[in-house]
Formats: C-alpha cells, sequence, structure tokens
C-alpha cells in the first residue's frame, strides 16, 4: 500500500531524473513582449501573443466596457443563462473568417477539441492522426473510445496507407491534423489532407491554433472539414472555436460535451475576442507581422526560412536545451526550452516565436545572442586587397 505523498515523490523523481520536472514560473507581462520575473525585466520570444493584442488599448477597453455592462462571470453554462450577446457576434466572425455556415466558440481550444473529436467519433470508430498534433487532439482521440492509429510527420502517403489499411473496417473515420505545427512551425497539406478525407469517405479536423491571425488565408471551406482553434493565441483572450456548416455545428451544439457542461466564457473575454478579430480585419499589414520578425530572425542566423512565427532550433538533450535556455535568459531574453512529452523523444529544442510588437532591434538582438552560442553557418568571408 503506498499513501499519496509516496506515490508523489515517486512519481516526481522519476520527472526529475528524466529532466521533464515542470515548474511553473510567476511572470508579470504588463506588455506584451516584455516581462518581469523574480524582478528581473526580460524580452520575450516564448509567448503566442502573436499580434501583440493582450495589452493592446483598444481591447482592454472593450474588456472592461463588458465588465461595468455584464460582470465578471458568466453566471451559469451557455444553455441556461451563460449565452452572452458577444457569443453571436463573434461566432459570425469567426465563420465569415473560415468561410463557413456557422462556428461554435468553446471555453479553450483544448476544450474544443474535447468536444468536437469526442463528438464525431467514439468506439467502432477510426481515428488517423499525424504523429505531431497537440496534447488536446492525443487526450480527445483517447477519451473517444475511438480506435487511433497516427502516422509520420505530414507524410501524406503513410496517412493513406493507413486509410486504404483501415478504413473499410470501421463506421466513421476522423482524421486530424494542425495546419501550422505547433511545435515545428512548419505547415500540413490541408487541401491534400481534404482529397484523402473525400477518397475514404473520412472527415477532417484541422486545428489552427498557431495559423490564426499569422498566416494570411487560412480558410479551407469543405463540407468533410471541422476548422478548430483557438481564441487564446493571436486573438489575445481565451477561447475555442470550430467552424463547419449550420448542421454540423448545431449537432456539436447538441453533442459536444466540453461545450455543454462547463460554465461560458466570462463577458469580458468575448468582448475582447470579438474587437480583436475587427482590428484584425480592419489593420492592413498587422497579419504579416510575425512571419516576417521570424524570417528576419532566420535571416541572420542561418536557419531555415520560416513558414510560421514558429522556429525551432533542435538541439536533442533535454539537459543541453535548458542551459541553451538559461544562457538566453542571463542575456534578458526569454527562450523556451521544449522537451519530451511535448516533443518526441531526442528532439528538445528552443523554440522561438515572433511577434508583430518585436522590433527588428529586438530581433537582432536576439539573433546576436544566437549566434554567439550557436554556430551554424560561415561568416562571409572579408577579403582585404
Ligand atoms: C494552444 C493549443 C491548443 C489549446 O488552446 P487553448 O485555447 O490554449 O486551450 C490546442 N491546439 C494547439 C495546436 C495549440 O497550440
Amino acid at each position: 500500500m503506498a499513501g499519496l505523498n509516496d506515490f508523489a515523490e515517486k512519481k516526481l523523481a522519476s520527472l526529475t531524473k528524466n529532466n521533464q520536472l515542470r515548474v511553473y514560473q510567476t511572470t508579470e507581462r504588463s506588455d506584451s513582449i516584455y516581462l518581469i520575473r523574480e524582478g528581473k525585466h526580460y524580452i520575450s520570444f516564448a509567448c503566442n501573443d502573436y499580434l501583440g493584442l493582450t495589452h493592446h488599448p483598444k481591447l482592454k477597453v472593450a474588456a472592461i466596457q463588458a465588465v461595468k455592462q455584464y460582470g465578471t462571470g458568466a453566471g451559469s453554462s451557455r444553455l441556461i443563462t451563460g449565452n452572452s450577446p458577444f457569443y453571436a457576434i463573434l461566432e459570425s466572425q469567426l465563420a465569415s473568417i473560415k468561410q463557413t455556415e456557422a462556428a461554435l466558440v468553446f471555453g479553450s481550444g483544448y476544450l474544443a477539441n474535447l468536444g468536437v473529436i469526442s463528438a464525431l467519433a467514439g468506439p467502432g470508430d477510426l481515428i488517423i492522426a499525424d504523429k505531431y498534433i497537440h496534447a488536446s487532439m492525443i487526450d480527445a482521440a483517447q477519451l473517444s473510445g475511438a480506435t487511433f492509429l497516427r502516422f509520420a510527420h505530414n507524410n501524406l502517403k503513410r496517412c493513406e496507407k493507413l486509410l486504404a489499411e483501415h478504413r473499410a473496417k470501421f463506421r466513421h473515420c476522423l482524421i486530424l491534423t494542425e495546419t501550422v505545427f505547433s511545435m515545428d512551425g512548419d505547415l500540413a497539406p490541408v487541401e491534400k489532407l481534404l482529397s484523402l478525407a473525400e477518397q475514404y469517405d473520412s472527415w477532417l479536423v484541422s486545428d489552427d491554433a498557431h495559423g490564426f491571425g499569422v498566416t494570411p488565408s487560412t480558410a479551407f471551406p469543405h463540407e468533410r472539414h471541422i476548422q478548430m482553434g483557438t481564441l487564446s493565441k493571436s486573438i489575445g483572450a481565451y477561447g475555442g472555436y470550430a467552424c463547419a456548416t449550420k448542421i454540423v455545428v448545431e449537432l456539436l451544439a447538441n453533442t459536444a460535451r466540453s461545450a455543454m457542461f462547463t460554465t461560458a466564457l466570462p463577458p469580458a473575454v468575448l468582448a475582447s475576442a470579438a474587437a480583436a478579430i475587427k482590428l484584425i480585419r480592419t489593420t492592413p499589414g498587422l497579419v504579416e507581422m510575425p512571419l516576417r520578425r521570424a524570417r528576419l530572425f532566420a535571416q541572420l542566423t542561418g536557419l531555415p526560412r520560416p513558414e510560421s512565427a514558429i522556429v525551432p532550433y533542435i538541439i536533442g538533450d533535454s539537459q543541453k536545451a535548458l542551459d541553451a535556455s538559461l544562457l538566453f535568459a542571463k542575456q534578458g531574453l526569454i527562450v523556451p526550452a521544449i522537451r519530451p512529452p511535448s516533443v518526441p523523444k531526442d528532439t528538445a529544442r528552443l523554440r522561438f516565436t515572433f511577434s508583430a510588437s518585436h522590433t527588428e532591434n529586438h530581433v537582432r538582438k536576439l539573433a546576436q545572442a544566437f549566434n554567439a552560442q550557436f554556430v551554424t553557418f560561415e561568416e562571409p568571408e572579408v577579403v582585404f586587397l
């Protein structure tokens, strides 16, 4: 018989031994890129606040007004009395951006994945997923009770092989991918996956958490496609969403348990999200900024040209990644070390994320620190004549 403390102690010792122990560090973000930890000031290259909207004055005003008008909390679930007027506004904005008939807002991206995937697949169904999908999709697939198979990252041939071998044995089949992969920053072949979904009588759920508001064109409307994502990253608020046809959204509203059995989002959160989407649509050039910053960083360091605002630098060993991250911190730069199980074994890495709020000088400072630590390319030789 083991006590609870005993259990915790052993488990934590094993996490520590494998360099997997996590620490929640108190962090003050009083700005979208500057932060304070233990009294020390840093520039962050770690946030998902891609457009710097968490601290935008207009969005703060929208949130404050919503608090004044509707209070701090929703009071109950959406199905009881929590369905504030902001939901309808936000859902119509999301449907319009994703070019779908309708949208459903959830409490978070995590909850959206749980709800959507378990509403569409269960025992007797098949889920085929990219190896690198986010933890929330993995959890959802496992909780759904469906048979869960995975294909090598972005490998359409492997995906098709699984479909060809297994699809016929199951009732429904769901394919899962991310549009922009959260730990690698590369893009999924969404249109080709949609063709496979058509060919093999399957449905596609794509998670646009890191694409929405960052990559310029992220709408892939299709009858077999659920486009999900989050309001917690580029939108600078909190929440998740799923966009699809009207009837599919109605199905989700009636069967996605993570939408039904949880309290509605606070009105202020919804109001700032709706205001953020409006701002993005009326500010030309804003969406392109994070990618431009990421590309400048890659140019200055000799890293491959990024396709998104996420630039990984794979180190391999977890301890080495942690040490590298610490070296950046000593220079006032927050760059997270991402370790297993967030990424596959032996692929611990530094993960740089860029924001519209970073100036070119911020990026140059980071690149200097990077180049001092890692030599990835030969400086062009200077020839004196
Ligand atoms: C962040 C993230 C989520 C979770 O979204 P939250 O709104 O933070 O719960 C889901 N999927 C992916 C790919 C993510 O990066």
